[in-house]
């Protein structure tokens, strides 16, 4: 008996279990509440089951888990999915919660060129990405879509963070062949795309599991034609995503205007160069018209939501109800440095408020609910980055991304007055709360918060 005995449990798949409060949005309610729950995540990541607690010695049977080696949340405890920062540049993180006095051009020019210049060293690369890497992490973001710089070699290192941290990371090495205020800030057109090519394909030699490139043209203003056409060319035939910026500022869309005076709006410019995909998104979009996100809703391409950047430098309102009415795909991101928070917790709260401004100005807009804006922050930016089949939310097959969240965390920001009811907890913890409550972060599985050496 004794061969046969180890040869099953060879074959068993081991299981990690939580049981508790689990919350989570799905596209038909943004806040569903699952109380006294089973989850059970497989060796690959994944969740292979969710239960009801009631059912545990039934499930143990079915999955062959012991019910010792169940982990049991406290009452003030709950898992929500990790965050998606869908758009933040960790080659600003250095600077992040200064230089938030100039718009955006001059920004571009005063602050940030000189700054992302400096990344062709190294070591201050790699400074900088482990900081931005841990510092989101700690903060709930599992998925980031990272901007560095148009070095490839820092570009690359950035990736190898991301993956060795254990988070989900799409990095773009930047393409910009135009800057005549930063002259050493600048490629050549052939540079820009040969080194792209060769950024992708290194990149994707390295088979990190969670790690993928991301085409990146900076946006229309520090790119020519040719290139924007030759970038949209690469992704297609490595089938990657893209990333870039529109409409962010209304200086910066009249100066598209002029640059490209054949196109018929902003979105044109991209969309003629091929660059509007289902895996595409555009950060910000605060003046967009109607026309323009029809477009989007056709060619599949996402917007991410940059509320504290658009009000750090008095960028913009997007109207994202507007967006959510036209069936774009949008999600939240940090844009560090325009925003000067790396925290998606943030990202929630400046959403909210930018909504409220809406609905100050416009006593009939319809603001968005705390629900809603928490769907932004998980499974919409999951969708915004076409990855909703990996994460998002609690779904069999889908990658454990996680937070397990003490509200009554000792010496946290939040006082818990009584027991209070799970809808309640997370109302809380996303508008009181910070990484002080986020007492462990799971991507695919795998416990990367708290960090270990
Ligand atoms: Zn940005």
């Amino acid at each position: 008996l004794k061969p046969l005995f180890l040869n099953q449990t060879q074959n068993m798949t081991r299981f990690s279990v939580y049981r508790g409060t689990f919350v989570h949005s799905t596209w038909e309610t943004p806040l569903q509440i699952l109380e006294d729950a089973l989850l059970g995540v497989d060796e690959g990541g994944k969740i292979a089951f969710i239960g009801e607690g009631k059912d545990i010695k039934q499930l143990s049977q079915k999955f062959g888990f012991n019910l010792s080696e169940v982990i049991q949340l406290a009452q003030h405890e709950f898992f929500m999915p990790g965050m998606v920062d869908t758009h933040i540049h960790a080659s600003q993180y250095s600077y992040a919660g200064t230089a938030l006095d100039l718009p955006l051009l001059q920004w571009l020019n005063t602050y940030t060129f000189p700054v992302e210049a400096q990344f062709d060293n190294l070591e201050f690369a790699r400074k900088v990405y482990t900081q931005v890497v841990k510092r989101t992490l700690r903060n709930g973001t599992t998925t980031a879509c990272y901007f560095a710089t148009i070095h490839t070699d820092a570009s690359l290192l950035l990736g190898q963070l991301a993956n060795d941290f254990g988070q989900r990371a799409l990095v773009g090495k930047v393409c910009m062949d135009v800057n005549d205020c930063v002259k050493n800030y600048r490629e050549t057109s052939k540079d820009s795309e040969e080194e792209t090519g060769r950024f992708i394909k290194e990149l994707l030699k390295k088979e990190y599991p969670l790690v993928r490139p991301v085409v990146t043209p900076r946006f229309a203003v520090t790119c020519t034609e040719p290139l924007l056409k030759q970038l949209a060319a690469i992704a297609r035939n490595n089938s990657v995503h893209i990333q870039s910026h529109i409409s962010e500022n209304v200086d910066e869309v009249e100066l598209v205007k002029k640059l490209f005076p054949d196109s018929t709006s902003y979105t044109d410019v991209y969309h003629k160069c091929n660059l509007l995909t289902n895996k595409t998104v555009m950060a910000h979009g605060c003046h967009l018209s109607d026309k323009e996100l029809a477009v989007f809703r056709e060619t599949g391409t996402s917007l991410a939501h940059c509320p504290n950047s658009n009000l750090s430098l008095c960028s913009g309102l997007l109207d994202v109800r507007n967006v959510l009415k036209h069936k774009v795909k949008v999600g939240l991101g940090t844009d560090v440095a325009g925003g000067y928070s790396a925290s998606m917790i943030d990202a929630v709260r400046r959403t909210l408020d930018t909504s409220k401004i809406l609905s100050i100005q416009n006593p009939n807009y319809e603001t968005l609910t705390f629900e809603e804006v928490f769907r932004l922050a998980t499974l919409g930016g999951s969708q915004a980055l076409s990855l909703d089949e990996q994460t998002g939310n609690f779904q069999v097959g889908k990658h454990f991304d996680a937070l397990r969240v003490n509200v009554a965390v000792p010496e946290g920001p939040i006082d818990l007055i009584q027991p209070e009811e799970p809808k309640i907890l997370l109302e809380k913890f996303l508008n009181l709360g910070d990484d002080r409550n986020i007492v462990e972060v799971f991507v695919a599985g795998r416990k990367v918060v708290p960090f270990t050496d």
